[in-house]
């Protein structure tokens, strides 16, 4: 089975399936559900420098003895660290023990975010990172940086599932080109969503897990995911949604279910990072 990938704005391809690692915390946890991940097929992980666990990835990494290529590899910098962002990702890179990332993000808008996307140029112009994007960034913000870009974003990763599933921004995203990542696309395991009569009629249809009929739903709407798990079941629930298609109704069905309802923080809370 292989993952289909989505193109970006610059032509790197990206897988559209992979596992995020927030709150992966025991290192033996962790590589071991990165070693049950890569004999499953994923290729693409999503890690942060906040969440403190690269060094794992790197170390899970290597011991599996893949080749670098074949992986693409994501982390963030965090508002901490806009003060020096070619610091923070090298110090990124050595605690991973890679020479690059596919992908580098800037973790929240918090105040000075243009001047770090000014300084993620640099790092992407001068070919250290492979591409350059953001997360939880709004149309505000995106529009903030549309007069100081050079370099378009390649990502916008957001909060995004049937209970917040944001059209307006999704619609704006489309149009410039700037492709998105749904953090929390399971709603962070939110029990009320994994009982959702429609989505519980749909998996008995398609003989298929509530959490994998709306991860088909975020696939079909070029949605690029990574559901977190370190359970082997799960993950490889999480990787079997390829086998089946919703129909455009049951999409819009789907859609109906939206209550503009985050499950974490939002990206303009003024009192997050204050
Ligand atoms: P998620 O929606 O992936 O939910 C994960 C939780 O859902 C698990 O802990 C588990 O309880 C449950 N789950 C997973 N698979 C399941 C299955 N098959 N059946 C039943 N329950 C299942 O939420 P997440 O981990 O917050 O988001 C995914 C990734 O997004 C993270 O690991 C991280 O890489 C990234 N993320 C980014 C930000 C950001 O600010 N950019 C914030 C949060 C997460």
């Amino acid at each position: 089975m292989t993952v289909p990938k989505v193109i970006l704005n610059n032509q790197v391809e990206i897988p559209q399936l992979g596992l995020g690692v927030f709150k992966m915390q025991d290192p033996k946890e962790f590589k071991q559900a990165f070693q049950w991940a890569l004999e499953i097929g994923y290729r693409h992980f999503d890690t942060a420098a906040i969440y403190g666990n690269e060094k794992w990835l790197g170390e899970a990494i290597r011991q599996a003895g893949i080749q670098r290529e074949e992986l693409f590899l994501t982390s963030k910098l965090w508002p901490s660290q806009f003060s020096d962002p070619q610091k923070a990702y090298q110090d990124s890179l050595k605690r991973l023990g890679l020479d690059y990332l596919d992908l580098y993000l800037i973790h929240w808008p918090a105040p000075g975010y243009q001047q770090a996307w000014l300084d993620l140029e640099k790092l992407f112009q001068t070919g250290q990172v492979r591409t350059i994007g953001v997360s939880n960034f709004l149309i505000s913000h995106l529009e903030n940086l549309r007069v100081i870009q050079k370099v378009n974003p390649v990502i916008d990763q957001i909060e995004l599932h049937p209970y917040l599933q944001r059209p307006d921004l999704l619609q704006y995203l489309e149009a410039n080109n700037i492709a998105w990542e749904a953090w929390g696309p399971l709603g962070q395991g939110n029990s009320e969503l994994l009982q959702e009569p429609l989505l519980q009629d749909l998996a008995e249809k398609y003989q298929k897990s509530v959490p994998q009929i709306i991860l088909r739903w975020h696939l079909q709407r070029q949605t690029i995911i990574f559901p977190k798990s370190i359970h082997h079941d799960r993950l490889i629930e999480n990787y079997q949604l390829f086998d089946f298609q919703l129909t455009p109704q049951e999409m819009q069905q789907i859609c109906h279910l939206d209550r503009n309802q985050p499950n974490g923080v939002k990206p303009d809370d003024p009192q997050f990072l204050q």
